[in-house]
Parts: structure tokens; sequence; C-alpha cells
């Protein structure tokens, strides 16, 4: 077997794809160049589309986490009230985040493989109207769940309060329209479904937001987002920005923009329809129901007849797919396929034939192909 080949299907880094790659060991150039403001400017103009806004967009040199810090940074000030969705470990990061920098939080919790009720937000809201913001997870990669942001959004857009979004594993997957909706921040990275590996994070900065960031008290520098919007309008960044990942944005953006967004949201939505049927058709348990079930990322539950972690070492070991597991309290719990970027419907055959095998090495009982054929009888539907 190869070694040094590796399927990844978790939530990040995903595959980068081979023009990305190649583009990524170009000779660097200069970073206060003509030519590299015109990638720069071409780059996030395409970003723009991809978070549907004709606002601002940002990057910095940091994994998407940085972009999360930014958002509550240049927003949130000590003894800020916000409100915050939690229904995993990623809502939990915006609350961390949020008390690091001394705000009041209430969080909505949300039982784990369940998607917020809007309706919570509502009262939060009207129980709080001092709130300076909301925080939510468009898609809770622990758990495998999006909660509605266009329905949050609606609530929270007649508001004083700005609805600021961790869309780090459903940007460049799942449909974004900050502009449409009324999300006023948005935070993602490079390495999910953007194609990219990792070191890039992006944020997204409405016009209604630019009111709060001014007044911010908190301190911040490399994150400081009125710094960004100064370079921005001469072309350039306030730091050395990571040249070589803009090379490799430049051909991912690319290919979105060829795919057609609307293209790239539906082949997430199947793949994820694919190994859906096929853990069903398989007998394993889902995490999340239908409704809310994430399109970037499928959780599944172990039970008595099998060990996740035996099977995700299986996988990884013998058949050069790698899953990951739960985290925190769903460690062993559940196992969870990552199905966003650089993936196609047939590449979900091959990861179900792996996970059908490596279920049978260890002695579960299993009919081998049923996944697989339930899986390929969602993709002989699909339209592509
Ligand atoms: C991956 C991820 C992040 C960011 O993680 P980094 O390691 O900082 O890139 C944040 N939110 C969600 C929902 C994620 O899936």
């Amino acid at each position: 077997m190869f070694r040094e080949k590796r399927e990844l299907r978790i939530p990040g880094p995903t595959p980068v794809p081979p023009q990305a790659l190649r583009a990524l060991s170009r000779p660097l150039m200069g970073h206060r160049t003509e030519e590299f403001s015109s990638i720069l400017m071409r780059t996030t103009e395409r970003l723009k589309r991809i978070l549907g806004t004709k606002a601002d967009v940002y990057t910095f040199a940091s994994s998407g986490t940085g972009a999360m810090e930014a958002a509550v940074a240049n927003t949130v000030s000590a003894s800020d009230k916000v409100i915050v969705v939690v229904g995993g470990k990623f809502g939990e990061r915006w609350s961390e985040l949020c008390r690091a920098f001394g705000a009041e939080v209430e969080e909505i919790v949300v039982e784990p493989g369940k998607a917020v009720d809007p309706a919570a937000v509502e009262q939060a809201l009207k129980a709080a109207p001092e709130t300076r913001a909301v925080f939510i997870t468009q898609n809770e990669t622990s758990t495998g769940v999006e909660h509605d942001v266009e329905s949050v959004a609606r609530i929270v857009r007649d508001t004083d309060a700005l609805l600021i979004v961790d869309a780090v594993s459903s940007l460049g997957a799942i449909e974004m329209r900050m502009d449409d909706w009324g999300v006023d921040i948005v935070a993602a990275g490079s390495q999910k479904a953007l194609m990219l590996p990792p070191g890039l994070a992006v944020i997204g900065v409405s016009e209604k937001a630019w009111s709060v960031i001014e007044k911010c008290r908190s301190p911040r520098y490399y994150f400081d987002l009125i710094a960004c919007r100064k370079n921005m309008d001469k072309e350039t960044t306030p730091f050395t920005p990571a040249v070589s990942m803009f090379y490799a944005l430049d051909q991912t953006t690319a290919m979105i923009e060829e795919e057609g967004l609307e293209n790239v949201y539906r082949r997430h939505q199947d793949m994820r329809d694919m190994i859906r049927a096929a853990a069903r058709a398989t007998g394993l348990e889902l995490f999340a129901s239908d409704e809310v079930a994430s399109r970037t990322i499928t959780a599944i539950r172990g039970d008595s007849t099998f060990d996740v972690e035996k099977l995700r070492k299986r996988l990884a070991t013998v058949y050069n797919i790698e899953v990951a597991g739960g985290q925190s309290e769903l460690k062993g719990v559940i196992f969870r396929i990552g199905h966003m970027g650089y993936m196609d419907r047939i590449d979900m055959v091959s990861t179900w034939a792996a996970v059908e095998l490596a279920l049978n090495d260890l002695g579960r009982p299993i009919e081998i192909g049923a996944g697989v054929k339930a899986a390929m009888e969602v993709m002989s539907k699909c339209e592509f």
C-alpha cells in the first residue's frame, strides 16, 4: 500500500486539488507589488461572491479560529451582553472567546444532534434588548448539524444586535447569503470546503457591523479590522499576507466559479445523502436527523457490535481513509465522515466500501455491499 496516499474524510484539512498544490510551489513575489494587489483584489471579489456580500472581506494568516477571534475582538467590549448558540464544540468556542474578552455570555444550549429553534433566539433577544451580538455556528462540525442561519438572521436583523456566524466548515459548500439574509460577520477558514491547506482565515463584515467595530473598546492589533479596511482601500494588507496561499486561493476560487455555486452546493448535498443512505442500509444509526443533517459532515453512532475507534484505525491503516472520531463526550460514541471540498459523489462509494470492509474485518456481521448499493442508488438519481 502507498503510505503517503491519504483519503481525507475528516473535517479539515481536506484534499487540496493538484492545481492548488502546484500554485503553492510557485516562486514567491513581493506583496507590496501591483502583481500581488491584483491577486488580492481578484480573490477578494470571488470570496465576496461565495459569502454573498457586496460589503467587506478580509483575510488573516491564521487558522479559522483567527477569524473568529477577530470577530469577537472587534465587536465585543468588556461587560457587553452576548447570546451564543451552543450545540457542540464550536458553539462552545464562541462562548470561550466572548468570555476571554470579558463579555457576559447568555448561552442557548441545544442538545447535541439538534438544531436551534429560532424562536429561542427571539425570546433571548426580547429578554435582553441590550444584547450586542448573537453568535452561531452555521455547521456544527462536532455533531454534524446545520443551524438555520437564514431564519435566525430574520430575527436578529430587526434588532440592534449583530449576527456573527462561524462558517468555517460550511463556506464554499453550504449556501451563505450575508447581504440577503442580514448576516453581519462571517468567519471562515481555508482548510475545509475552500480546498486549501490550513493557514488562511476569511472574514466578511457588513455595514451594520462597522458602526459597532468603530466603537469597540477591546484591545486588538494583528486582528484589527479597521487596519484591514484602511489597507484594503490601498489594495493591500496591514501585514505580510500568506502569499503562497493566495496563489492557491486564486486557483480554488476559480474552480468554485467554474463549477458554479449552485452546483457546488448540490454536490455537497448529494454526498451527504449518499453517505446517509449507505449508513442506514448498513444498519448504522445516524446522529443527526434528516431535517438538520449537515451537508459537509456526517456523524454516525457506534453500537455494541463494533468499536468506533478501532474502525477509524482500521480505515486509516488498511484502507488509507481517514475519518474523524467524536470530540469530548462523543469520543468513542460517534465517528464522523467529512464530505467537503475537493471530492465528488463517486468518492463516497469508495469511502463507504472501505467502511463496510473495515466493519467486516472487525467481525461485525454485515451484508457486504448493502450500503454501497444504497449510495449508488442515490447517486444514480443525482443530476450533475
Ligand atoms: C474547523 C472549524 C473551526 C476552526 O478551526 P481552526 O482549527 O482554527 O481552523 C471553527 N469552527 C468550525 C465549525 C470548524 O469546523
